[in-house]
């Protein structure tokens, strides 16, 4: 039987339509190749430039074709000189992760043997973690809506017993699957400032009672300024790594750095029915239109949903084409000779992501 899959497409702003057409090159030819799996894309106009087009960032009929689909892949998003009438600026992304209830931002860090990274790493380590990021609360509660008088700015930190319990549960499933496909220890920490904030505490206890079910799973806990020591010192050492809002949003750029630059960082945000996969970096207007950006976050991004949708439908193909178009990037990353200017090389963002698309044919 064929399993058929809708999949939502937002093409973004700046480069992000640059990186989206090969992407979904490469998932059509591997669904067309599958007789497990068919994979159909929808369009979803939305963004900065079709704001400035037609005074809609969202519309309400790419809304529904996203809350239709099985899986929605979307590109970077957002114009410096576009912005909405209050200076902010236009991030649909977020619009859906609040209007999904997308509350974990799943970001994995690799950097494997071979692959370019600003630490000096030990000849025998290899990092493989991911860190999530609760991204429906946490300090992002009253974004928008923060009280400013001359004297004071206030905003408003919140922690949900509904949402930190999904979220934990989520954390401790990432890490039971993660352990059974032999590529994490079976190791959940929660990142948190218990020692000084009594939300942190709470945060920890809940934490805690979902520890309490995985007797077959490492628990522990960091406090969020040592983490950020030891992702430099012994990223290694981690596997699931949880905690809030914006500590995910910081600790999320520097697993980034890490791994040589925002144009290797794939991100899911993923909630109980739906899920987003778009690369970690914006749109990089500076670049855009010069065949110069580099795909591989959002191909990376695109073979997390593979996985997403796989594990969700129990289809072995799909997960199996997810790890395969996952390696496809890592073995062209290692092998060096097809890199696009911001990894040190000279490829096309079309060059790159056809050496993609061999090495998957390879494997
Ligand atoms: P946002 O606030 O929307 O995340 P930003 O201003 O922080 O955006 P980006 O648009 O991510 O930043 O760009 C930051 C820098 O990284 C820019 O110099 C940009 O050219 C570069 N960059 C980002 N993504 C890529 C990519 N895929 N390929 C090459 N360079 C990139």
């Amino acid at each position: 039987m064929t399993n058929k899959y809708n999949v939502a497409v937002f093409h973004g702003d700046g480069i992000g339509p640059e990186i989206m057409g090969p992407t979904v090159n490469i998932l059509a030819k591997m669904s067309d190749a599958s007789s497990d799996y068919d994979l159909t894309f929808i369009d979803a106009p939305a963004g900065a430039a079709h704001y400035a087009e037609t005074g809609e960032s969202l519309p309400e009929s790419s809304m529904e074709t996203a809350r239709a689909a099985d899986a929605i892949l979307l590109s970077a998003m957002g114009l410096p000189d576009v912005r909405y009438d209050d200076g902010t600026e236009i991030s649909p992304q977020i619009d859906l992760r609040k209007a999904l209830t997308l509350f974990a931002g799943v970001r994995p860090v690799t950097v494997r043997k071979g692959q370019r990274t600003p630490l000096n790493m030990p000849q025998d380590k290899e990092i493989d973690f991911v860190l999530i990021r609760e991204s429906t609360e946490g300090l992002f509660y009253t974004q928008g809506r923060g009280e400013v008088t001359k004297d004071e700015a206030r905003e408003t930190l919140l922690i949900t017993r509904d949402i930190s319990e999904k979220l934990f549960r989520f954390a401790f499933d990432l890490a039971h699957t993660r352990k059974k496909s032999g590529r994490g220890k079976g190791k959940v920490t929660c990142i948190d400032k218990a020692n000084v904030f009594r939300a942190f505490a709470f945060f920890r206890e809940m934490f805690d009672a979902e520890a309490a079910k995985h007797a077959d799973l490492i628990s522990d806990h960091a406090y969020v300024d040592a983490t950020a020591l030891w992702m430099v010192q012994k990223p290694w050492d981690f596997d699931v790594m949880v905690t809030e809002n914006m500590f995910g949003d910081i600790l999320s750029d520097l697993g980034a750095g890490l791994m040589g630059g925002l144009g290797l960082a794939p991100s899911a945000d993923i909630g109980l029915e739906h899920a987003v996969f778009q690369p970690c970096h914006g749109s990089a207007p500076d670049i855009a239109g010069k065949g110069l950006a580099n795909p591989f976050a959002m191909i990376l991004s695109a073979a997390m949903m593979l996985d997403w949708l796989g594990i969700k439908h129990d289809n072995a193909a799909m997960r199996q084409d997810g790890t395969r178009l996952r390696e496809a990037v890592e073995d062209v990353v290692a092998s060096g000779d097809v890199l696009t200017r911001d990894l040190g090389g000279s490829a096309s963002t079309k060059v790159a992501a056809s050496a993609v698309l061999e090495a998957v044919i390879a494997k």
